[in-house]
């Protein structure tokens, strides 16, 4: 596998719902999906796609009313 490939930010100031750890989610896209992973413990949430599309254009769409 070319894990390497795989870009991982982690997401600052995000606190792991599981084991409660501050600064240890990471961000990155498997395969197309957004995943959420923490360094500290197995946690892990994947979001397709279109979800993060959806959230990530609710706001942006009101400009363009007339
Ligand atoms: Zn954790």
């Amino acid at each position: 596998m070319a894990d390497t490939k795989i870009k991982k930010r982690f997401v600052a100031g995000a606190k792991c719902p599981k084991c409660k750890a501050m600064d240890s989610i990471m961000l990155y896209k498997l395969n197309g999906v957004e995943t959420v992973e923490c360094t500290e413990c197995d946690y892990t949430e994947q979001q397709a796609d279109e979800q993060v599309a959806n959230k990530a254009t609710g706001n942006v769409i009101g400009v363009f009313k007339p």
